[in-house]
């Protein structure tokens, strides 16, 4: 077993300046005990911590570090470009570059507006919809997360037309109030809420495939029918691919399904990859939603490091990165993880369901398949808390939580696709042993 001395040490010093030790909840190990590790270096497919220890890295950062870490090409776009100043508050080029290249990846955005966060790209789409509507009402899906804006820390509640309930204190009501959640893949559902408040309804805001329960697909046709309610009854279809986008494929989840699927988003919203570990994500769309952003429109959105020419840099030296070969190698590796790990856990007779949409996969701690949220809370998440610390033991680094995508990056190499098996035997004796 790996030393957690220092993990341990900075952990115990963390707990007192900051809630929890941590900058953002699920980093702090509370899904499967234990010390989370502080990392101090990344290269490639591999982290360090404090320690010492070496991982093969399956979290990305949440998927940003696609190429891997300290790329040597964003580390000196990075250096070049903050040698000259991190930030102006001002126009620079590098947003510009930035948005020309989603839009080239992306037929159907026209425009980009940047934030710093996936949380501030939802929340502009959302207040968008509502002006270009004005109407109030959104519906979103139950497991599905779009960043810790008010209205959206919602959960479902007893029914699929009950109003929403804020899961979270401090979450007014008011805030909740115009917040609808319907269950995943559930096609009659979304019907029937259209047919009772189709007038109401602003926009449908949905994960392209949802991975923040792990990753659950969508069902052939889902999607072509939320975006054909929302335009016979006049409401946006907001495509949050922050997680997806431009991981999936060249122009993320849309780009790979539109030409079979024949449905287009009015919007959509990107991060992680598109800020190669720095902190950027975008609102983006045609112009006829985009420009009623200030300042052409009268819909206020505004920010001090928006479209920062340091993060910018990064991004644009990620995206660029992102070409043909890369898809395919993320393609094989996520096949080839799925497979050691799935096969590692039948052998042991591990309940599981491997589950992916491309190249984004999770395995669920259950033997029955996930559609839903619901499907999904089904999971042994003792067996997966034993399993996820062996992992750790011996070398692999996986999402702290059974209800997270597992992430490979175009760094992983048939080096650490044998460490990931190897350890897979042991941790799925782990499982089982609880
Ligand atoms: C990560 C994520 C967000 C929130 O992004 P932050 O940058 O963490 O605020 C929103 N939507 C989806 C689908 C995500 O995966």
């Amino acid at each position: 077993m790996s030393s957690t001395e220092k993990s341990q040490y900075w952990h115990d010093r963390a707990l007192k300046v900051i809630p929890g030790g941590v900058s953002s909840p699920v980093r702090a190990f509370s899904a499967v005990g234990g010390i989370p590790r502080y990392f101090v270096e990344g290269k490639g497919s591999r982290v360090i911590d404090v320690d010492g220890n070496e991982y093969v890295d399956m979290v990305g950062s949440w998927g940003p570090m696609i190429v891997g870490h300290a790329h040597p090409e964003v580390v000196r776009r990075v250096i070049e470009t903050a040698s000259k100043s991190s930030s102006f508050g001002a126009a620079s080029p590098n947003e510009v570059l930035l948005a020309e290249e989603i839009i080239k990846r992306v037929s159907a955005v026209e425009r980009v507006r940047f934030v710093s966060s996936g949380t501030e790209a939802v929340m502009t789409a959302v207040r968008l919809a509502r002006a270009a509507t004005s109407r109030n009402v959104i519906v979103k899906f139950a497991g599905c997360y779009h960043g810790h804006a008010d209205a959206l820390l919602v959960q479902a509640g007893s029914g699929v037309l009950t109003l929403g309930l804020p899961n979270s204190p401090g979450v007014t009501p008011g805030q909740a109030q115009d917040t609808v959640v319907v269950a995943y893949n559930d096609f009659d559902a979304i019907r029937e809420l259209f047919a009772k408040r189709g007038s109401e309804i602003a926009a449908v805001l949905t994960e392209a495939v949802p991975a923040n329960m792990g990753v659950v697909p969508p069902a052939p046709g889902f999607n072509a029918l939320l975006a054909e309610l929302c335009h016979a009854n006049g409401a946006l279809f907001i495509l949050d691919e922050v997680m997806t986008g431009f991981r999936l494929s060249s122009g993320g989840w849309w780009h790979l399904v539109n030409k079979e699927e024949n449905w287009t988003p009015d919007l959509f919203t990107y991060g992680k990859v598109i800020g190669g570990g720095y902190p950027v994500a975008a609102v983006a769309g045609p112009a006829r939603v985009m420009d009623l952003l200030a300042p052409i429109g009268s819909v206020y959105q505004a920010g001090t490091l928006s479209g920062n020419p340091v993060a910018t840099a990064a991004g644009l030296a990620t995206l660029q990165l992102c070409d043909d070969a890369l898809y395919a190698t993320l393609n094989k590796r996520a096949r080839e993880v799925g497979e050691v790990v799935s096969a590692a856990l039948t052998k042991e007779g591990v309940p599981h369901k491997l589950q992916n949409a491309g190249n984004l996969f999770s395995i669920f701690f259950t033997d029955k398949e996930v559609h839903t949220f619901k499907d999904a809370q089904t999971q042994d998440t003792k067996a997966f808390a034993a399993f996820f610390h062996a992992m750790l033991d011996n070398g692999v680094s996986l999402p702290p939580s059974a209800y997270e995508a597992w992430f490979v990056s175009g760094a992983h190499s048939d080096a650490d696709i044998e460490i990931i098996a190897t350890a897979s035997s042991a941790a799925a004796k782990a499982a089982v042993a609880i």
